[in-house]
Order: structure tokens, then C-alpha cells, then sequence
């Protein structure tokens, strides 16, 4: 049995859900497939969910988008009479109801209740497209089956009360689709994993379930060695070890994520990312490979910010400063990207949030000089070699540099 996921982009379309049908005939083996919300569909929630919040008439407009970008999928996909529309009308109804209530409990916990609806909507057109092209597969509600803490937004999975359910529930030889990225606590209240969580849904599924592999469908061909974005020639990692995928993940390559390395770690399942639109081609595949020196690996982060930290005498930063510089970072949930520390200062740098930055530096300000410097950009380079710093210090003025003996960071100017 294998597990085979499919994000937003790869079901944004009529056309990609009848793409997504061929690629689970061709393969034609028992498959648990999770699936994400349509498209844009999360985002699309979250500003359906912020007017409701609100309590904002803009709350209508937000729903029909939803239910538009739905129907219009649905009258490419099915017949008018198709048995599908009712079902749909009545997940539409029970949004509707949702939103004449007046929000009572927590943002968090109405996030998860109502942000959710983008998967059930996607897995049940989709399970329903693939039983009328013939192909033989069970909708599931992972929500009976993925138990978590009542952490909303952010939920954390209950190991022991999630093995059980799930391996009493999938049957080796079927074919299943299920929602990512969603679950639900002890009392069956609908909680979520974290924006792009549906890929460790997958992972957990797998390792529940002792899944042959994962695969991950995806619009780009594999694990590239530098976003296209910002690079013409990029090239394809054909194979990589679960280290380098988490190192990459944790650097920023968007591609994966790495809590959903871990679980499949554990079990040595492998993760292939695929591209869904050259399905015959093998992509990039993840796994417990020997180590091997890849090819220089570039991650790119803009628009990041220094703050540079001096006790206000100028004295060390004794170990002592660590722990109350430290405590304004985790109290503010300000994820630090990079630091150093100096004989006189302590440099951290981190992504610009406007709201964020403001807190932390006011409160290091209470015992501490504090200077920010905006508009830099951090540039990791996994495997580097001096030629690959030269290409990219092109036009750049260095901040700050580290290196260990795979990576190396640099925190530049751009001076274009
Ligand atoms: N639909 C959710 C999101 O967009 C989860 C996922 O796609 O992984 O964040
Ligand atoms: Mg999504």
C-alpha cells in the first residue's frame, strides 16, 4: 500500500482532478489518498472565517467566492442531475448555519471549524469524480481516525488513540481518500495541524499504516537545487537523504516540511516528490540513501532583518544575557533564522514581521541597546564551494557570515 498526496495546486482545477483520476488508474494499486483544499481554497477560508469573526457583511461575498470556485469545478466535472450536488449543498448548508451563529468560543477554535470545510468540499468531489470514472475508493473523515490535543490551529497528534484508530480502520487492499491537514480532538471537535500540514497527514498515515512509500504530487518536477524564482538553471536532486531533506526543509526549501520527514524517517518509508503534470517522470526521491555529496543547494530569503542586541555598558554578552534575550524571542514566537554572538553583541536575524519586531525590541529595550537593520537578505548554500559564494556575493554587501562544514550563511545587502 502506498500513500500518495495531492496539495491545492495539483486539484485547482477540473482539469487537474481529472489529471489526478488518470495518475490513481495508472498506478493501480491499494492507495491512501490525501487531499488537500482546492486551490486557494484555505486562503480563501481564512478570509471567509476573518469577516465572520468580525461579524462583517463582507462575510457573504467571502462564501459565495467559495461556493462559486466549487460550483464551477463541479458543473465542468458532473452532470446537472449528478447525486454529488445535493451532497455538496448540504457541507454549503451546514457553512450557512455556521455563519448565522455569532462566534463564541476562541479565534483558534473557530478557525479550525470553519477552515476545514475546504477539505471535506475537495475530498468529497474528488472521491466522487473517481467513483464515477470507475476507480473503486472510499471517502474517509480522517477526523474519526486522526486524534489530537485541543492545541487548535496548531494541534498536536495523539500517537496512541491515532495508530489504533487508523489501522483499524484502513484495510491494506482498498483504496481510500482523506483529508489532509485536519483531525480532531477526544471529544471529536475538528482541530488542524498548521498551514501545509496536509503533507504530514500523509506521513503519519504511512507510518501508521507501514506504507511501501509517500508521494507527494507537486508542480515542479522534484526537490530543485534553487527556487526557479531567483535562478535560471536549476537542477534536480534525483535522491537525498532524510538529513539533507530536513537541513533543506529547515532552511527554507518550501517543498518540504520537516516535521513530515520524521515520522517517515522512523519507519524508513521513503518520500517521492513528483510532478503531477510529468507524471512518468520519477522526481525526487527521499530516503535512507548513504550519505552522498549533493550538488550546491541554494535557499534564498528575502526581505530579513538584523537586530543586534549590546548590553548598555558595553560589557561581555555573558551567559547569563542568553537566557532573558532568549525568553523575549520565545514569549513573542519570533523564529530566529540566524545568530551570533560577539565579544560586545548578540545578532539574531529573523523574517520581517511588522507586528512582531516592534514587541521584541521594546522589550529587550528594558535592559538593552537595541539597533534593527532592515531590507537584508539571508542566503543559505547547503554543500557550498567557494565558487557558488562568489556567484551569489555578486552585487552584495556581506553582514554576516557563518559556515559549518555543509552549510553556509550570509546575511547580505543587495546593492542593485
Ligand atoms: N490546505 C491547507 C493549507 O493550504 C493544508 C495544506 O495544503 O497542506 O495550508
Ligand atoms: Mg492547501
Amino acid at each position: 500500500m502506498k500513500v500518495f498526496k495531492f496539495g491545492g495546486a495539483s486539484v485547482k482545477d477540473a482539469a487537474s482532478v481529472r489529471n489526478l483520476a488518470e495518475i490513481v488508474r495508472k498506478t493501480n494499486e491499494p492507495l491512501v489518498i490525501v487531499i488537500s483544499a482546492m486551490g486557494k481554497t484555505t486562503n480563501a477560508m481564512e478570509e471567509l472565517l476573518q469577516h465572520y469573526f468580525k461579524q462583517d457583511e463582507r462575510k457573504t461575498q467571502s462564501l459565495k467566492k467559495v461556493k462559486d470556485f466549487h460550483n464551477s469545478i463541479l458543473h465542468d466535472l458532473f452532470p446537472e442531475n449528478a447525486e454529488i450536488f445535493q451532497q455538496i449543498d448540504k457541507i454549503y448548508l451546514a457553512l450557512e448555519d455556521k455563519l448565522k451563529e455569532e462566534p463564541t468560543m476562541t479565534f483558534n477554535f473557530e478557525y479550525d471549524q470553519m477552515v476545514s470545510f475546504g477539505e471535506i468540499l475537495a475530498t468529497m468531489i474528488i472521491a466522487f469524480y473517481l467513483v464515477q470514472a470507475g476507480i473503486d475508493c472510499h471517502w474517509m473523515d480522517i477526523r474519526k481516525y486522526l486524534k489530537t490535543d485541543d492545541n487548535y490551529r496548531e494541534a498536536k497528534v495523539n500517537f496512541n488513540a491515532s495508530k489504533k484508530l487508523i489501522q483499524e480502520n484502513f484495510k491494506k487492499n482498498k483504496t481510500y481518500i482523506t483529508q489532509g491537514f485536519i483531525a480532531s480532538t477526544s471529544n471529536n471537535l475538528t482541530t488542524t495541524l498548521g498551514r501545509e500540514g496536509s503533507d504530514y497527514t500523509a506521513a503519519l498515515l504511512a507510518f501508521f499504516l507501514d506504507a511501501e512509500s509517500v508521494t507527494v504530487w507537486k508542480d515542479v518536477p522534484g526537490v530543485l537545487n534553487a527556487d526557479p524564482k531567483w535562478f535560471d538553471n536549476t537542477v534536480k536532486l534525483n535522491r537525498m537523504s532524510y538529513t539533507d531533506a530536513i537541513e533543506l526543509a529547515f532552511y527554507g526549501v518550501g517543498v518540504i516540511h520537516p516535521r513530515t520527514i520524521q515520522p517517515l524517517k522512523r519507519k524508513n518509508i521513503p518520500l517521492l516528490v513528483r510532478s503531477f503534470i510529468h507524471p512518468e517522470e520519477s522526481g525526487t526521491a527521499i530516503g535512507n540513501f548513504d550519505y552522498q555529496k549533493l550538488i550546491p543547494c541554494f535557499i534564498f530569503k528575502m526581505d530579513q532583518v538584523l537586530i543586534d542586541i549590546y548590553p548598555p555598558d558595553l560589557s561581555f554578552i555573558a551567559e547569563n544575557n542568553f537566557e532573558s534575550i532568549f525568553e523575549v524571542f520565545a514569549r513573542n514566537n519570533l523564529k530566529v533564522n540566524l545568530m551570533q554572538n560577539t565579544a560586545v553583541s548578540f545578532r539574531l536575524c529573523v523574517n520581517n514581521d511588522p507586528h512582531l519586531i516592534p514587541k521584541v525590541t521594546n522589550d529587550l529595550s528594558a535592559k538593552y541597546q537595541v539597533i534593527i537593520t532592515p531590507k537584508l537578505e539571508l542566503i543559505t548554500i547547503r554543500y557550498y564551494d567557494q565558487k557558488t559564494i562568489e556567484r551569489v556575493m555578486v552585487n552584495k554587501e556581506m553582514i554576516l557570515e557563518q559556515r559549518s562544514t555543509k552549510t553556509i550563511q550570509l546575511l547580505v545587502k543587495d546593492l542593485g
